[in-house]
């Protein structure tokens, strides 16, 4: 990945900055339900301010499809943002349109606008050149804080930089250089541990991290699919059919390279999650009994293996970590990684969730803020949204 310029670098003295952000943030009724997105880029609109800088804030906030859902409206994301910000922030009653044209262009220094909700355009999730043209023209900059919405190409997050000068927020500015680490700092041994539900979603990210690192832990419901495919008996564990043959390959492919891809040799096994009555602790899965957490044996060999990497990241719970009796494999792991002396990455909902759940998060290098955008980033490399901003 490319370096890019950063906003601090940037020259924004003065002008009228467009700020893509991510607050796209739980709602409970008109009352922001988690602050942690619209905290996460303060700096960078503190920043623009501290420059004489004025930002104009454009966000996403669920699914509208297009059109104006009146639950969907910014206006309780704009309350909060005003309330952390320590000053008053003006909300435009569109993205677009000339009064809100007008309203950009009768900015003061210290003022900060933030526009409606930008998926009530049809043209942002179509990456439509007309409306990031009409977009671009409220302002004379642009700043991409928002690398949860990186991997979308829409006029909000690529389109706009086509007309105006382009720098990555601070938050990005962190998202990217973690990205770069993962693929290009060369530190080793590199440890991915990859777990969750679904071997389908985690398949590009596997073909992508075998050429980076030195060894994958796989746990999870996604280990029974690679059990599976080297002809284990998984009893009644979660197997994703379709994968076999790609999962045969993918281990196929990492003996061939010389990487090391582990799978659990023990299990902790129920009839299913929810029913726990003779969960058991097994190293041979007996017929109907799932897997619903790596067992201790396996949880030892992936904290040695841990202890010796230079770099770990985390993507995925190694088991039905909402439940306690299935959480002790997340848990070692995740504290394994909060004792490491490497770099140590955190990204994607649950596993986030998780690391908070285990109170390691401090003690990590790096969480992500992007769930759907740090697997892409994994799988791709770089993200189009990330892509479109100018070099440095
Ligand atoms: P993902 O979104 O792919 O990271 O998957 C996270 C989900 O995977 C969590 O809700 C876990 O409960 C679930 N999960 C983890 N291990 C297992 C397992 N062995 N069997 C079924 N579900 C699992």
């Amino acid at each position: 990945m490319e370096k890019k310029l950063t906003v601090d670098k940037a020259k924004i003295e003065g002008k009228r900055v467009l700020v893509r952000v991510d607050y796209n943030v739980p709602l409970e009724g008109t009352r922001v339900a988690d602050d942690t997105r619209i905290r996460g880029s303060l700096p960078t609109v503190r920043h623009l301010l501290e420059r004489g800088a004025r930002p104009i804030l454009v966000s996403h906030l669920g699914r509208p499809d297009g059109k104006v859902v009146e639950s969907l409206r910014m206006d309780p994301v704009v309350k909060r943002a005003g309330e952390l910000l320590g000053r008053p922030v003006r909300k435009a009653p569109g993205c677009i349109e000339s009064e809100v044209q007008g309203m950009a262009r009768a900015m003061k220094e210290g003022d900060v606008l933030f526009l409606e909700n930008v998926r009530f355009y049809a043209g942002e999730e179509e990456g439509d050149p007309k409306f990031a043209g009409q977009l671009a023209a409220l302002a004379e900059a642009y700043v991409n804080d928002a690398f949860g919405a990186c991997h979308r190409p829409h006029a909000s997050v690529v389109g706009v930089t086509r007309h105006l000068s382009s720098s990555a927020g601070l938050l990005l500015k962190k998202e990217i250089e973690y990205a770069r680490c993962i693929f290009e700092s060369g530190e080793t041994p590199f440890a991915a541990v990859l777990g969750g539900a679904k071997v389908s979603d985690k398949i590009p990210i596997l073909e992508s991290l075998i050429e980076t690192v030195d060894s994958f832990l796989i746990g999870g419901a996604m280990a029974y699919t690679f059990l599976r495919a080297r002809g284990v008996d998984v009893g009644a564990s979660r197997v994703e059919e379709a994968c076999l043959e790609t999962a045969a390959r993918i281990l196929e492919k990492c003996e061939a390279g010389n990487v090391r891809a582990l799978l659990p040799v023990d299990h902790v096994v129920a009839r299913s999650p929810k029913d726990t009555a003779g969960m058991q602790t097994v190293t041979d899965i007996p017929a109907g009994w799932m897997g619903c957490d790596i067992g201790p044996q396996t949880a030892a060999l992936y904290e040695g293996e841990l202890a010796r990497s230079r770099m770990v990241i985390l993507n995925g719970p190694m088991g039905v970590f909402e439940n306690p009796k299935f959480a002790q494999g997340t848990k070692r792991i995740v504290r394994a990684m909060a004792e490491s002396q490497g770099v140590t990455i955190v990204g994607g909902g649950d596993s986030v969730h998780a690391v908070e759940t285990f109170g390691a998060a401090e003690r990590m290098s790096h969480i992500s803020t992007g769930g759907g955008a740090f697997l892409e980033m994994l799988a791709h490399r770089t993200l189009p949204g990330i892509e479109a901003l100018a070099g440095a």
